[in-house]
């Protein structure tokens, strides 16, 4: 079953991707002269200063290039529509920036000085151990560079005095913000694995997990971190399946032995979530001779929450006829819509049929877990997009994607900055292209949309 998705799909060749081009965003308080300091830096290409109240600017990134080194400039202002207040709008905005941003341009007006709203900016910075340039703004004679050193004590580093209007500074600001961009941002970096990787393998009672265990586990079974002694408490088991161990969470809730002294079902349903949470991957296993309950349903709820790679394996296949297997197709169509990403697995762990199917289907769940999609990547992806699919207009307004960035794996969340707020059924388009064009098998997608009104 693949996805289908219900507006026309893009098969025209996609455009050279861009490479992986770093991302700069610049934070600071209005009135600082971010703006201006953009316009400085793009060189003009693109007019980001508005002149006429209450036009909005469709636009929040632009591209930039200084010493032959190309980046992208995202101006992380005005994002905050509600009306918490300007401290508020200001944290925010630097952590949204510290989250999508390879390096911060911290704009400071020199000739007003520190204000509360800047040093919990600087708060947030400093804790996020992104590399920051401190430009000293509105420093257009050397009478105001004295005061631009004065903000040495934010413990930002050097300042630089800059005048964003006459241009004064500028290429010092520029040499040091090329020097705290990573010459490849992080997106090229493969992920680095800590230990081995965690599986819980969860499912109604009967179903076969522990049948399963005992295939994976064989003779080679070592047990780790059996707590207390007491048999409710949680024990994971090392096993090595396709050359590599895997750690398998909680295995005294799978065993049989123990199963009758966390037998009821509410610990043994918070005992499944706390599996879930500890681990990377679930396997849920379901009994291909039965139909999916609303059990199944829960527990497929409890891993896409958690935010936790799935795979799904239908057990005691060998139950499975002609009828049965007709029926279980259109269960699987109806109920599992919402995990269509899902990889499935047929096997019969009473005899080990297809049981070594499970390491390639959590390899490519965990893999889709961690799929980093680049800033310039995906917002050729999203303009594409959004230029052949635009947003039906709602009263008079069209809801629009200005710029998207992945801020972060395992699982994959993305933040897409928009005008107006964008449907739940364009949402769900967005999603359903993003996992044709990059895959993200096995994993939830997380959409957090920053609307701009
Ligand atoms: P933003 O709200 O931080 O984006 O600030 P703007 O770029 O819109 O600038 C706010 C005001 O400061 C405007 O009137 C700018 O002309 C002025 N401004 C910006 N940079 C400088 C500068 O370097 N020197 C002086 N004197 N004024 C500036
Ligand atoms: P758990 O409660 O999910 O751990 O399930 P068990 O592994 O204890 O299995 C429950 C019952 O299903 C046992 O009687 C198993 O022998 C049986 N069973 C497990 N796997 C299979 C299978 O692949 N095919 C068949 N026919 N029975 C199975």
């Amino acid at each position: 079953m693949t996805a289908g998705p219900d507006l026309p799909v893009d098969d025209s060749s996609p455009d050279e991707p861009l490479g992986p081009v770093p991302v700069l965003a610049v934070v600071g308080r209005p009135n600082v002269g971010k703006s201006t300091l953009v316009n400085r830096i793009i060189g003009r290409r693109e007019a980001v200063v508005e002149d006429v109240p209450g036009v909005t600017r469709d636009r929040v990134s632009y591209d930039a290039n200084w010493a032959g080194r190309a980046f992208t400039v995202v101006d992380t202002g005005g994002w905050d529509p509600d009306a918490r207040g300007l401290a508020h709008m200001i944290s925010t905005q630097a952590e949204l920036a510290v989250q999508l941003a390879d390096a911060v341009l911290f704009v400071v007006d020199a000739t007003v000085g520190i204000t509360d709203g800047d040093a919990a900016v600087v708060k947030i910075l400093r804790a996020s151990g992104k590399p920051v340039v401190l430009a000293a703004n509105k420093v257009d004679d050397q009478r105001t560079e004295t005061e631009a050193y004065g903000l040495w004590n934010l413990g930002l580093g050097e300042p630089f005095p800059v005048s964003a209007l006459h241009g004064r500074g500028s290429g010092d600001m520029l040499d040091a913000v090329l020097a705290a961009l990573p010459e490849t941002p992080p997106e090229t970096v493969g992920e680095v694995a800590g230990g081995p990787r965690r599986i819980a393998i969860v499912g109604r009672p009967n179903v076969g997990k522990s049948s399963l265990l005992n295939k994976l586990a064989g003779e080679e079974r070592v047990v780790v971190d059996n707590a207390a002694g007491t048999t409710v408490d949680p024990v994971d088991e090392l096993i090595e399946l396709g050359g590599k161990t895997w750690r398998f969470i909680d295995t005294a809730g799978i065993r049989k032995r123990v199963k009758t002294a966390s037998g009821h079902e509410y610990y043994a349903s918070l005992r499944t979530s706390t599996a879930i949470d500890r681990a990377e991957v679930a396997v849920l296993v379901v009994d291909g001779g039965e139909s999916l309950s609303e059990q199944d349903m829960r527990i497929i709820q409890t891993v896409r929450d958690a935010g936790r790679a799935l795979v799904i394996a239908f057990n005691k296949w060998d139950l499975v006829d002609e009828e049965r297997r007709y029926y279980l197709e259109r269960e699987v169509e109806r109920d599992l819509v919402q995990v269509q990403w899902a990889p499935r697995i047929n096997i019969t762990a009473r005899t080990g049929w297809h049981v070594d199917r499970l390491v390639p289907a959590l390899d490519k769940a965990l893999a889709g877990w961690e799929t980093r999609v680049g800033t310039g990547t995906l917002n050729n992806f999203l303009g594409r997009l959004v230029a052949e699919h635009p947003h039906p207009v709602r009263s008079g307004k069209q809801p629009k994607v200005l710029f998207g960035t992945q801020a972060s794996t395992a699982p994959p969340m993305f933040i897409l900055f928009t005008s107006g707020k964008l449907d739940a059924s364009y949402e769900r388009f967005i999603e359903r292209r993003l996992r044709e064009e990059f895959g993200f098998v096995g994993t939830p997608i997380v959409l957090q949309q920053r609307p701009r009104e």
